[in-house]
């Protein structure tokens, strides 16, 4: 994402406007170039919000009126859109579209929403001639096929639980490196786009079901993440050094006398040699000086 400043550097960089323009007048010089821009378009691409299956149509909603413009003014209108996007029929936009919008921005309907049935027809003066509808699968079906994962597929795109999520609010979109970000792009993107490159989405979580509790469509999010994780252990994709950490950290907790044995600062020195990685973002591992089990002997002795 850019500040205002970028954008006005970047306008005068390009139009040759005043750097110190105010973000107003920025729009007002982007609303004056695009219009030609649209105007002399061949083609206009756009997604769509929700394939409408009775009337054979696209739904589409934005706040700034791109998306109308690509799609009357072009010669050539084509929509790229997910397949999950099919709902039954028209009456339903009447619930999905202020979903969508208050669940998104807290708006009780977004700005300009516009159901696209096809080219000009001849009676008609606005529109394309011509109107393409690409539908994407990219592994969708794959979830769909999945039991546990399929609800994933309700998402709406609102974005509440991005803005929900802690982990998100911290890195911000551009960290996933995914097209989907944050609590809903962890949950799919190994699904669309690998388990063994993306699995580590799962696992930056703490689990704490802010985004479950937000979902607009009631998705089970955290839980999902959880299915996730277990999908990538149990595909072999976690390396034999995690695992017998694990293994390791497993026999010790569940055993008196091993998380007694030595003190603090042994357990300090041997964890953080062992876990050099971990300290490359992080800060040391510190264990207690005192284990848990000697400081409750310590306070119930009497
Ligand atoms: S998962 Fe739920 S909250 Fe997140 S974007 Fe999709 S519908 Fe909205």
């Amino acid at each position: 994402h850019k500040s205002k400043e970028d954008v006005a550097k970047l306008f005068a960089e390009k139009l040759g406007t005043d750097p110190k323009l105010t973000p107003e007048e920025l729009t007002l010089v982007a609303r004056d170039k695009l219009r030609e821009k649209y105007v002399e378009a061949e083609v206009g691409i756009t997604g769509a919000n929700f394939i409408i299956s009775d009337i054979g149509a696209v739904a589409i909603t934005e706040n700034e009126g791109y998306a109308r413009l690509s799609c009357a003014w072009p010669k050539t209108h084509i929509v790229i859109v997910g397949i999950e996007k099919v709902i039954p029929s028209v009456t339903d936009v009447g619930l999905f579209w202020p979903l969508l919008s208050t669940f998104g921005t807290g708006q009780k309907i977004t700005a300009y929403n516009s159901i696209v049935g096809g080219p000009k027809q001849t009676n008609e003066t606005d529109g394309p001639e011509e109107m393409v509808v690409i539908l994407l699968d990219n592994n969708r079906t794959t979830i769909l096929a999945n039991p546990k994962q399929r609800e994933s597929l309700y998402c709406i795109r609102c974005g509440a639980c991005l803005n929900a999520c802690p982990v998100y609010k911290n890195i911000g979109g551009h960290a996933y490196g995914t097209t989907y970000s944050g609590p809903i792009g962890s949950v799919i993107t190994p699904h669309l786009q690998g388990m063994e490159e993306y699995k580590h989405l799962s696992f930056a979580s703490s689990l704490c079901g802010n985004c479950t509790e937000v979902c607009a469509v009631k998705i089970n999010l955290h839980e999902l993440l959880l299915e996730n994780r277990n999908e990538a252990v149990q595909s072999g994709y976690i390396s034999f050094g995690e695992k017998f950490a694990w293994k390791i950290w497993k026999r010790a907790s569940l055993n008196r006398s091993m998380m007694n044995m030595s003190n603090g600062n042994i357990k300090n020195r041997i964890a953080n040699n062992i876990f050099k990685g971990w300290k490359k973002h992080r800060g040391e591992l510190h264990f207690s000086k005192k284990t848990f089990n000697e400081m409750w002997k310590e306070r119930f002795k009497g």
